[in-house]
């Protein structure tokens, strides 16, 4: 039938739109970025659907991207000849947010335009930016490998900036693909001319792997005007930029193509370019971000590495390909030997995966190892938003280990300020005459850390303590035992043993008052039962009467307290 049916939009989406429509306004432009991916991914779904099934390509082969402008109209259209959806597709894919945790992702906007228009990117809504510069959207596709007839029209148009219904209706398509018409709202004429859309896509789509045609354009004398000629040209580079030598490809060219394959707004904060050869072989091109991304802390992140073989498009969020204390980097792996129709699953069991993760994680650790050593304000800004959840990799790495425990930062004793910025490595080389351990205290609040009685002892002696406050600091430190070949040690577990730092006669005094107050010790004891283990005389206090103690094998006590307020 070809009956035009009327639908409403999901209720995020209406708000999606009216959000997008005002904070992303004064980047009006990357509302073709997000239609030329749209298309590029499309062509790259086409061309890897079709490694099963080579009639999808019909006889069309040479996948492309083509923008065109029509200044009597006044639309733009965007076409690709890439996979294109089916009824159900354009509907589902065009009138709803599929993704798992819309809510969340609205109730962390800020109203702030700028963070917000940020957040908006990376959350990659791309299709409903076009709305940014139209009030009317039309969509005909046809998805390949199905007939001329079974195409859809998709239709919306937008009265202000509310939009609360679409249609979709049968519609003949005889090539397959997507084409996007955006009726320009009034004031956005401007877009209506070759070299301004020359110049958007060059600057953000010139990496774009299919060519992105326009018609040529010749200047006419006698109409004073530049009128287009019957003849197409490639408007961007059409070549995998990872794929390039590294010295071709400028500073510009790269943070071009983070801002695409992060969907992000800002500059990234560190990059790593490398093929590596032997056994496997493979490259990668890895970014470390500057902000945190939004799903950091989601249960199910994005992860950021897209998968690549041989230059075709595998996966995006190949989550395999790096451990998740790693989440936040975001990049591109191209791989030589992997086979093109590795899915999920085959990656799950690949030790050529794991290889390659291998690879990419020790990539990262040596970017950020790079980064502390020789530009130390930027890893303080890293360390800011990613501190968290390098500490991590404390415990899910152990491959790692020392690595890692080289990148950790953390409060201390030394500056008693809640800014994590002492390294292991600052503490050794501060360590007292005869002091052979590392000493940390956790609490759950800085304060709390920086106040705890089981410091006492050390201020008075002038050893630095590690001040450790964030959650997960506890679970993460006991998995370190050591760097640098130096104990690392609770200050509130087991008995207190301060080596060479103890003072004998303080020791015989503390033996002493022992058995003065055995008879003490004992009735407190029986007080207070099976509360307790065990109730001794310290040398721990200097101010405070008491202090708990845990075993030295037994879990800390902020975890104890976290376990159980989760239930455990
Ligand atoms: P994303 O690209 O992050 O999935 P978008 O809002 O940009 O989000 O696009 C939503 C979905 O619409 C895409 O995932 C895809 O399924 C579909 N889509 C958009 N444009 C096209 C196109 N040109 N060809 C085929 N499918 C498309
Ligand atoms: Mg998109």
């Amino acid at each position: 039938t070809s009956q035009v049916e009327k639908r409403g939009f999901q209720a995020e989406v209406k708000q999606l739109l009216h959000l997008m429509i005002h904070s992303l306004y004064s980047n009006r432009e990357i509302f073709l970025r997000e239609l030329v991916s749209n298309a590029s991914d499309a062509c790259d779904k086409l061309r890897f659907e079709s490694l099963d099934n080579a009639a999808l390509f019909e006889s069309d082969p040479d996948l492309k991207i083509r923008v065109a402008f029509d200044k009597a109209s006044r639309t733009l259209t965007i076409s690709d000849n890439g996979i294109g959806m089916s009824r159900d597709e354009a509907v589902n894919h065009l009138g709803t947010i599929a993704k798992s945790g819309t809510k969340d992702f609205f109730s962390k906007l800020s109203g702030d335009k700028q963070k917000d228009a940020n957040m908006i990117g990376q959350f990659g809504v791309g299709f409903y930016s076009a709305f940014i510069v139209a009030d009317k959207v039309t969509v005909m596709t046809r998805r390949a490998g199905l007939g001329a007839e079974a195409g859809v029209k998709w239709e919306c148009s937008m009265a202000g900036d509310e939009a609360g219904e679409y249609t979709v209706e049968t519609y003949t398509k005889a090539q397959r693909g997507t084409d996007i018409v955006l009726h320009l709202r009034e004031g956005e004429d401007d877009l209506l001319s070759g070299y301004k859309l020359r110049n958007i896509i060059r600057k953000y789509s010139d990496h774009i792997l299919q060519p992105i045609v326009m018609q040529k354009e010749e200047w006419d004398a006698e109409k004073a005007e530049q009128v287009l000629k019957d003849e197409d040209e490639t408007v961007n580079q059409a070549n995998a930029l990872w794929a390039r030598s590294k010295n071709d490809i400028t500073e510009d060219e790269y943070k071009a193509f983070y801002k695409h394959v992060s969907h992000d707004y800002d500059e990234p904060l560190a990059w790593s370019h490398a093929r590596v050869e032997g056994r496997h072989e493979y490259t990668q091109l890895l970014y470390v971000p500057k902000h945190a991304p939004f799903d950091l802390w989601d249960r199910n992140p994005r992860h950021g590495l897209k998968l690549y073989v041989r230059r075709v498009f595998i996966m995006d969020d190949a989550e395999k390909l790096l451990p998740h204390y790693m989440r936040f980097v975001r990049g591109v792996v191209d791989s030589a030997d992997l086979p093109l129709n590795v899915s999920r699953e085959i990656l799950q069991e690949s030790k050529d995966v794991d290889t390659i993760r291998g690879g990419c994680t020790k990539r990262v650790l040596g970017m950020l190892s790079d980064l502390a050593e020789n530009e130390k304000e930027k890893y303080a800004e890293f360390w800011k938003e990613f501190g968290k959840v390098l500490k991590e990799g404390l415990g899910e790495d152990f491959s790692n280990k020392d690595k890692l425990a080289g990148l950790m930062r953390y409060a201390s004793t030394q500056t008693d300020t809640p800014e994590e910025t002492v390294s292991l490595a600052d503490y050794v080389s501060r360590m007292k005459e005869g002091q052979d351990k590392i000493y940390y205290v956790t609490a759950d609040s800085f304060n709390a850390a920086k106040n705890s009685p089981h410091l006492e002892v050390f201020r008075k002696k002038g050893i630095e303590v590690l001040l450790l406050s964030e959650r997960v600091d506890e679970w993460a430190i006991s998995q370190l035992t050591e760097f640098e070949g130096k104990q690392v040690v609770s200050v509130a577990k087991g008995d207190l043993d301060l080596g060479k730092l103890e003072d004998e006669e303080e020791k015989k005094k503390v033996e002493e008052q022992a058995e003065e107050f055995k008879p003490l010790l004992e009735k407190i004891k029986a007080t207070l039962g099976e509360r307790v283990k065990e109730v001794r005389v310290t040398h721990r206090l200097t101010d405070s009467p008491a202090c708990l103690v845990v075993d030295e094998h037994e879990m800390g006590m902020n975890l104890a307290r976290m376990l159980k307020a989760a239930g455990q």
